[in-house]
């Protein structure tokens, strides 16, 4: 059988720990069978980031700003305990956060749904997509701790020098504490427009909610920026694409995911999106069954798993023994980034064979066969739990078959 063929390269971003052994097997078992895989190889690992003093991480971003989709694996982001196990000159920081400054994108958080892993919200039968301003508010604040008799206020001064002021509060009888939040209405249009091209790349609805009863301005600048854009530049798209825009209240949109199927997008300020990706992900049963995509405004593509390394399955690996972990999302991952390539270059079968991994990998698992974290949750009866290998085997042979 002849190897389906690339145009443009993938930009591939190897990591760390068990992932990263991960990382080869998908593509010795999963993927270079099959496809004469073209992508652009950049070490993320922690040794080579070190090596190249993080400039390698730098240089995936840019690689991805020119080719427009990449795949990657996790990496560590170094706390005090990685210093002296990898030898570290300096605490890199998170490669996850460096990509994201430089793309400027909006992080996407979906679901695998799966027969026989119930979600604890039952009626969640399709999946729900978290989007996270990955920009401001809380992330970028100021805050000082006030001593009783001082007044706090804002002042803003403009490109003339004039001051603006208004009173936070008077701490006449008390201490207190006060802090200073800002966003950028370009950031917030960015993230808008993530959006609304997400929506319409998966057809699925927009959901977006603030506090804006409450936040007049602040909060309401999000709901009036959203609205102007989708108004001006996707109002027709999503008519003509069936699905819909819409906003409400943080509060009321809470309750409303609960009551919901899921299948659409819910577009989150920051700190809502940090909590409630936490709690949707847990809803839907596991951290290693969730994918995440970072999408540019201006339409480039970097998809992941949602979780980390899986460290303490890489100790127990580096010892020879066996482990059990869950490849679905790097799988997916994989997939996901396979299909945008097919589809920006124009290649049915490409975007074929990735609808035939991630069909292989659902099958699998429904057939019962899986590792140790579904293998605990899972309510299906005749069900096997298989090492890491063994089960990118079984997902092989389904797929043989799927593309015979
Ligand atoms: P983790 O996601 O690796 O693990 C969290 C928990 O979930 C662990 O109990 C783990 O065993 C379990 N788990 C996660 N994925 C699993 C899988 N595929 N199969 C089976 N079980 C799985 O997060 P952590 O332990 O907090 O962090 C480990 C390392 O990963 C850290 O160095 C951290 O910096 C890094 N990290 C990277 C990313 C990323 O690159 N996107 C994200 C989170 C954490």
């Amino acid at each position: 059988m002849a190897k389906i063929q690339m145009k443009t390269p993938l930009v591939e971003m190897d990591g760390d720990e068990m992932t990263r052994v991960l990382w080869k097997w998908i593509k010795d078992i999963l993927l270079t069978p099959y496809v004469d895989l073209k992508t652009e190889y950049y070490d993320l690992g922690l040794e080579y980031r070190e090596k190249t003093k993080d400039q390698v991480t730098v240089d995936s971003a840019n690689a991805t700003k020119k080719y427009g989709v990449a795949v990657k694996c996790a990496t560590i982001t170094p706390n005090a305990a990685r210093m002296p196990e990898y030898n570290l000159s300096q605490m890199w920081k998170s490669p996850n956060g460096t990509i994201r400054a430089i793309l400027d994108g909006t992080v996407f958080r979906t679901p695998i749904l799966v027969k026989g892993v119930e979600p604890y919200i039952p009626t969640w039968t399709a999946p729900i997509t978290i989007a996270r301003h990955a920009y401001g508010d809380v992330y970028k604040n100021t805050e000082m701790k006030v001593k009783q008799g001082s007044k706090a206020e804002l002042v803003v001064t403009d490109a003339e020098g004039n001051e603006s002021r208004e009173l936070i509060f008077n701490f006449e009888d008390t201490d207190g504490i006060i802090q200073g939040l800002h966003n950028k209405n370009n950031s917030i249009a960015g993230f808008a427009r993530a959006c609304f091209n997400y929506g319409l790349d998966l057809h699925q609805d927009v959901w977006f909610a603030t506090k804006d009863t409450i936040s007049k301005k602040y909060d309401h600048t999000f709901k009036d920026i959203f609205q102007e854009i989708y108004d001006n530049e996707y109002k027709e798209k999503f008519e003509a694409a069936g699905i819909e825009y819409f906003y409400t209240l943080i509060d009321d949109a809470v309750a409303r995911v609960i009551r919901s199927h899921g299948g659409y997008i819910w577009a989150c300020k920051n700190y809502d999106g940090d909590v409630m990706s936490d709690m949707v992900s847990t809803a839907y049963g596991s951290l290693a069954m969730m994918t995440s995509v970072l999408v540019s405004p201006d339409g480039i593509y970097e998809y992941e798993a949602a979780h980390g390394t899986v460290q303490r399955h890489y100790y127990k690996y580096l010892k020879g023994e066996e482990t059990s972990t869950n490849s679905v999302a790097t799988i997916f991952a994989w997939s996901g980034a396979l299909r945008k390539r097919g589809e920006m270059d124009n290649l049915p079968e490409l975007i074929a064979f990735a609808d035939k991994l991630e069909k292989a990998t659902i099958q699998t698992i429904e057939d019962g066969v899986m590792t140790g974290d579904l293998y605990l949750i899972s309510k299906l009866e005749n069900k096997k739990k298989v090492n890491s290998k063994e089960f990118l085997e079984a997902i092989n042979e389904r797929l043989v078959k799927l593309m015979a």
